[in-house]
């Protein structure tokens, strides 16, 4: 049971303080458990792209000291008084909520993450309501969270290679079954990182034919390994001409600054086009990229906390979950600059244990 200040919970971490240093031990606090509360011990923690662009401010406006993390794969340490959906010793996972407001109608409908009270509580740089100052995510040795945001972890998976699916699988499970990926459909994933490699598995899974298109050449063997039935070099022209007109939805998974128009010519007519990458500048869009062929370019966040169940009892059905390469935490940094230049196969999950040696 971790030591508590008054009530509060107290944490350590692993935290930015601002958008150029690197990330460092930092104790902190965590609110008290409240009736509807779980206390959880984190076990693994994956490190998604969303972790560095807020770390590094790039989408402006981060609260620091940003303590990352939403791929949190822990066990129940401590429950409220009126939790009734998980008991000391579960093994769960936490994403990329901890809360909203749970009447409005996005609420009412499981799009949490649309709440119309300003958003949902997001599990790091959010506002924490309870005790002020702002939420703190998983790379961290525990975490308090209502227990209507705490997913039940299915048994006999891998722990470490399903934490990656708390944020990467609900993020491309929600848009491929949106859009209806299945027989007969061609699927583009764009981008073969840690989203694009678990969109791979996915929609192959759902029985779509499913084709890469990468920037690295190095992933296109890769990624038929994966499962895909066929891989771009998207730098190859003569290919990207053959492939002119021929996918039915493209999931866009680049982090970085690229050029969407020449894309939307490999969609078919009525195909189309759904980012989930969140690049920090905006995207240029040429109308006649739309307006010819009837093209759909549409977003695309996480799924709500049902449909977020629903994708991990799926992924334990049929085996899926991420490649990853599991790290202490003492190597975060490292992993970072090795995200950012394209460098995993296909996503970091920290080990929480070696948080101990922090201490
Ligand atoms: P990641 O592991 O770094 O993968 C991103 C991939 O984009 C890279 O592997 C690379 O694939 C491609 N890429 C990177 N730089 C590129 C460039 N300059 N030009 C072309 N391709 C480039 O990142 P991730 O964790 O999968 O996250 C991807 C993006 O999704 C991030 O922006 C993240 O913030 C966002 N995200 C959004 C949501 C949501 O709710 N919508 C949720 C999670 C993450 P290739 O080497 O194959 O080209
Ligand atoms: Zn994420």
């Amino acid at each position: 049971m971790p030591k508590q200040n008054g009530n509060r919970i107290r944490s350590i971490g692993y935290a930015a303080n601002s958008a150029h240093s690197k990330l460092k031990p930092f104790s902190f606090e965590r609110r008290p458990l409240g009736p509807k509360d779980v206390l959880i011990d984190i076990l693994y923690c994956g490190i998604c792209h969303s972790d560095i662009h807020s770390a590094r401010s790039e989408w402006r406006g981060s609260m620091y000291p940003v303590v990352p993390g939403h791929e949190i794969v822990g066990k129940v340490a401590n429950t409220g008084s009126s939790v009734r959906k998980f008991k000391a010793g579960d093994i769960v996972g936490v994403g990329c909520m901890v809360g909203s407001c749970g009447r409005c109608a996005s609420c009412k409908a499981g799009h949490e993450y649309d709440c119309a009270e300003g958003g949902p509580t997001w599990t790091y740089g959010s506002e924490e309501r309870r005790i002020g100052g702002h939420t703190y995510g998983g790379y961290s040795n525990n975490i308090v969270v209502d227990q209507d945001f705490v997913l039940r972890i299915p048994k006999n998976v891998d722990l470490a290679a399903t934490a990656p699916l708390m944020c990467a699988g609900t993020t491309t499970y929600t848009p491929l079954r949106y859009w209806k990926a299945g027989p007969g459909q061609t699927v583009g994933v764009l981008g073969l990182g840690g989203l694009g490699h678990v969109a791979v598995k996915i929609a192959r899974s759902m029985g779509a034919k499913v084709i890469v298109l990468t920037s690295s050449k190095g992933k296109v063997r890769d990624a038929l390994r994966l499962g895909a039935d066929e891989a771009l070099l998207t730098s190859n022209r003569a290919q990207m001409r053959k492939y002119m007109n021929s996918f039915n939805l493209i999931i866009d998974t680049v982090s970085a600054d690229h050029d969407l128009n020449g894309l939307l010519q490999l969609l078919k007519p009525d195909g189309k086009m759904v980012l989930v990458g969140l690049p920090s500048n905006p995207l240029k869009i040429d109308a006649f990229s739309l307006v010819n062929g009837h093209k759909v370019l549409a977003g695309s966040g996480l799924g709500g906390i049902k449909e977020t169940q629903e994708m991990l009892d799926y992924c334990a059905r049929r085996m899926i979950a991420a490649d990853i390469e599991l790290i202490p935490i003492q190597k975060v940094n490292q992993a970072y600059d090795r995200i950012v230049k394209g460098d995993v196969k296909y996503r970091f999950v920290i080990d929480m244990k070696s948080l101990q040696k922090s201490r």
